[in-house]
């Protein structure tokens, strides 16, 4: 602890070292619980729940078959303990919905959900949830959060092109070969139904070859994951198909992500003029590596691309920083705004000024001691960091 030695030269060194001394005992207990945490996490068991939504149509076309060559597959994970339920999505409430990580939906017939059942379904994606379409032939689906569409023709199967090759469906739990996204769901008997439209904030991952139209469409946010499969997957399952149970496994897996989570470190603070601000970032969940991008009052800073970044203001006023992160699977976060003020001070410290009699007022001192102490957590959060990785 070297860098506390020089603050013994100060006036107000020893309130600067007590403070010290807890923020760094606080930030110690974080780090413990933080990686004592993960390891339990990485040694349990992994319980995972769930449900196949129940709507007033043929929801169960393909239950229980897929779900118990699912469950009893030897394929599965050994450390997977799935519990599958059915959940009713006219009489379930939201927080029933919110026990599960993964709904699945499939059907053959027209269904409009009403705007409650399409609440439901939306609270659930707003809350980590993971949401799998899986179209058995003929399946449309209205007022669902994102509109997609399915051809009302059979197509003639001639192969699936994957498009993002390195997506946690494609190579998660398992690697999918060209082969294997080829032959996934029951295309090759004609089944297979395009998706001919679909909101934009839909992702291509599989397109059928001929046509060039999207055949598994993905959205993914800080909140939320759907995949829409057109291919009936879970059919394909039910007649134990290696590549649909690895795609069903990868689809479970890619539930269990922790979603994408950014935070900045200070969040507010005052500075003088002439002082530099570093402000720190952690991020979790999603899809390393990520990507980083600083603002200054809502305008991108040029270069400031980095995990961190010091801030070194030329004019006094308020400021508001935040930072936006992109995973590799391009879903994006941004954290919340930090308000930095940058307050002016005569050169030299103490002299009094005619001008600005606040810098005679002992709150100066005070912030600058709270300056002093938010760099110091800052380093100490960034060591902490740094040593979990
Ligand atoms: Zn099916």
């Amino acid at each position: 602890m070297t860098s506390m030695v020089k603050w013994e030269e100060g006036d107000t060194a020893m309130r600067k070292i007590i403070v010290a001394k807890i923020v760094f005992s606080l930030s110690f207990v974080c780090f413990l619980l933080f990686s004592f945490g993960t390891r339990f996490a990485e040694a349990d068991t992994a319980h995972i729940k769930i449900a196949w939504l129940q709507y007033p149509a043929d929801w169960n076309c393909d239950e229980p078959g897929a779900r118990v060559n699912l469950q009893t597959n030897p394929l599965k994970p050994s450390d997977w303990d799935i519990e599958w339920n059915t959940i009713d999505v006219q009489t379930a409430s939201e927080e029933d919905f919110l026990q599960y990580g993964l709904i699945v939906i499939s059907g053959h017939s027209s269904y409009s959900f009403t705007p409650e059942e399409n609440g439901k379904l939306k609270h659930f994606l707003d809350n980590r949830g993971t949401i799998w379409v899986d179209n058995c032939g003929g399946l449309q689906l209205s007022n669902f959060i994102l509109s997609v569409e399915f051809s009302n023709y059979e197509v003639q199967y001639m192969g699936q092109d994957i498009i993002v090759p390195n997506h946690p469906l494609i190579d998660g739990v398992y690697t999918l070969s060209s082969a294997e996204v080829n032959a996934l769901g029951e295309g090759a008997t004609g089944n297979s139904n395009l998706i001919v439209d679909k909101d934009p904030s839909y992702k291509e991952l599989i397109r059928e070859h001929a046509t060039g139209e999207p055949l598994t469409l993905t959205y993914e946010s800080t909140t939320g994951r759907i995949v829409i499969t057109a291919q009936d997957v879970l059919c394909a399952i039910e007649s134990v198909e290696t590549e649909d149970l690895k795609f069903a496994y990868n689809v479970i897996g890619w539930s269990m992500v922790p979603f994408l989570q950014a935070a900045i470190s200070p969040v507010s603070a005052t500075i003088i003029i002439g002082q530099s601000i570093l402000f720190s970032s952690s991020v979790s969940g999603g899809f390393p590596p990520y990507s980083y991008q600083w603002y200054l009052n809502n305008n991108p800073v040029s270069g400031a691309t980095a995990s961190s970044w010091a801030f070194t203001p030329t004019s006094t006023g308020n400021y508001y920083i935040c930072l936006n992160v992109t995973d590799a699977q391009d879903t994006s976060a941004q954290t919340q705004v930090a308000q930095i003020t940058v307050i002016i001070t005569p050169v030299g410290g103490y002299s009094i000024s005619t001008t600005y009699k606040a810098t005679t007022d002992p709150s100066v001192l005070y912030l600058a001691t709270f300056v002093t102490l938010t760099l110091f957590c800052v380093n100490i959060r960034r060591k902490t960091t740094k040593r979990t990785n």
